[in-house]
């Protein structure tokens, strides 16, 4: 029977930087993926002999800092364009908005919009100093409440930065933004949230880079470095089984293994955590089970589509010759549009034809439109992720894009609620890392990493990682 120190569950990319950042520290670690592939919602899909990115399809929130402890450098798998985003009508097909790299075009492109140069330069300073007093809360392994948090921002970056992001939005950031222009920074229905709902997701300043071949080189060269380091992969074997007795965990049981360790990380959706403990699951209490169904009801937040076609898209705009990401704002439906098959690098030779990856509330609009303001003809098929394909392929039963949405308060010490967010259970032994842990969704490996620090610090390791919070 194998014996580790640590097994990690969920291959996506947070049990990934989790597993690696153990091993970089001499852990004795196994990671445990249900599917064939690794990744999660970053792994990549194969269709009518087209790659692309299958779920989530841009990077924005891995730090670059992060990425460089775990030895890898995210340029040689990005594309970044000036602007990175835009904002289109899709009435008019005019250009809303344009997400500059630089400061100051950024500043000017507000003001172009009718912000006073005061609040331009309020907004766009406030964005700054948040990139850079944010990581003493990104990274926290114990997370501050709401009020700790703005008082750390208040210290670092002024009472302008810590009241943005402990009052409601439409209280302060949404005052420095025309309310024509708040879809640029929060959902629909998050307008009531503390401003901190928008900033955790605006650490990097609001700069999104697109992954021509997906995630797959990034999420190939984390596997390597894991096994490098000693890490043993198990994956496609289906979904493991935590064992735990007396309220302590035993180890994992996969594919009729049973792989021994005194610590787990569980790193899929935390509200897979019930089927994960198997017989085991009443340990977790009657108030987290209704907890955590309470979080499975919470609907989808995004319709996603990936559409492939024999045509070159026209997407409404281009930056030196290559698509950013374009938002295209209509009535009743917003969506997002990806290419990254018109950047060089994604282009398949092969198989001569294009993807188009659409993430968005469709809100009932004709499919035709949506495509017509995407700029796709020629289709020869459309691959929806929804609900169903979530649950069931990718182990995440709520559907969510970051598995629980960055509201309702589940933000910080009550993510993904009270008691639970310094990345332990109630199960002694027991870790949690991945989007349901702080600071959230997206692909940033900070859940991941965080939960290592955490565990580390249990187990008595000095953490080496220049970024661990402790
Ligand atoms: C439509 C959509 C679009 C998105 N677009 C973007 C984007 O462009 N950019 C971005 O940054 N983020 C995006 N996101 C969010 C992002 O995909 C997620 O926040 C991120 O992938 C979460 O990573 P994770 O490692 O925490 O979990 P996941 O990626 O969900 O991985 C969890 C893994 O754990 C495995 N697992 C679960 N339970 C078990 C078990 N018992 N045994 C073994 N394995 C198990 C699952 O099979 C899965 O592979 C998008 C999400 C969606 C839904």
């Amino acid at each position: 029977m194998p014996r580790y120190d640590v097994v990690v569950v969920g291959g996506g990319h947070n049990g990934l930087v989790a597993a690696l950042t153990l091993a970089l520290h001499g852990i004795r670690v196994a990671l445990v993926e249900a599917r064939d592939q690794l990744g999660g919602l970053s792994s990549d899909g194969l269709s009518l002999g087209v790659r692309y990115p299958r779920v989530a399809y841009a990077l924005g929130l891995f730090p670059e800092d992060l990425a460089r402890f775990l030895g890898i450098d995210l340029k040689n798998y990005t594309v970044l364009t000036d602007p990175s985003w835009v904002v289109v009508d899709s009435l008019s097909g005019e250009t809303v908005f344009r997400w500059w790299l630089s400061r100051d075009a950024l500043r000017r492109e507000f003001v172009e919009k009718g912000l006073p140069e005061s609040e331009a330069g309020m907004f766009v300073g406030l964005l700054e100093s948040w990139r850079r007093c944010s990581g003493e809360i990104i990274f926290s392994i114990r997370p501050p409440s709401l009020e700790e948090a703005s008082e750390r921002l208040r210290r670092c970056g002024g009472e302008q930065l810590a009241s943005a992001f402990y009052e409601r939005f439409d209280k302060t950031l949404g005052r420095l933004l025309p309310r024509e222009l708040w879809g640029l920074l929060t959902y629909p229905g998050y307008e009531s949230e503390p401003g901190a709902t928008s900033l955790l997701h605006l650490w990097n300043g609001g700069v999104w880079m697109q992954l021509p071949r997906g995630w797959a080189p990034l999420l190939l060269d984390l596997e390597e470095k894991a096994r490098e380091h000693g890490v043993d992969v198990f994956r496609g074997l289906g979904p493991a089984v935590i064992r735990v007795k007396a309220g302590r965990v035993q180890g994992v049981e996969v594919g009729g293994k049973v792989l021994e360790a005194g610590r787990v990380v569980y790193s899929g959706s935390i509200v897979a955590l019930p089927n994960a403990l198997g017989d085991s699951r009443d340990v977790l209490g009657r108030e987290v089970l209704s907890e955590l169904d309470k979080i499975s009801k919470t609907s989808i937040i995004a319709d996603r589509v990936n559409v492939l076609t024999s045509c070159r898209p026209e997407p409404p705009y281009r930056a030196g010759g290559r698509p950013p990401l374009v938002e295209v704002w209509g009535r009743g439906y917003w969506f997002e549009a990806a290419y990254p098959t018109l950047h060089p690098e994604g282009l398949d030779e092969l198989s001569g034809r294009h993807v188009v990856a659409l993430t968005g509330l469709f809100d009932g609009a004709e499919a035709q439109e949506i495509l017509s303001r995407a700029g796709v003809g020629c289709v020869d098929k459309v691959e929806s992720i929804d609900r169903h394909v979530l649950a069931m392929e990718f182990l995440n039963p709520s559907g969510n894009p970051n598995h629980i949405p960055l509201n309702g308060g589940r933000i910080l010490d009550k993510r993904p609620f009270e008691g639970w967010s310094d990345y332990t259970t109630p199960i002694s032994g027991l870790y949690h890392g991945s989007a349901s842990s702080h600071p959230g969704g997206q692909v940033s490996g900070v859940p991941g990493h965080n939960a290592a620090v955490r565990l580390l610090v249990d187990a008595g390791v000095k953490p080496r990682s220049p970024l661990a919070r402790l």
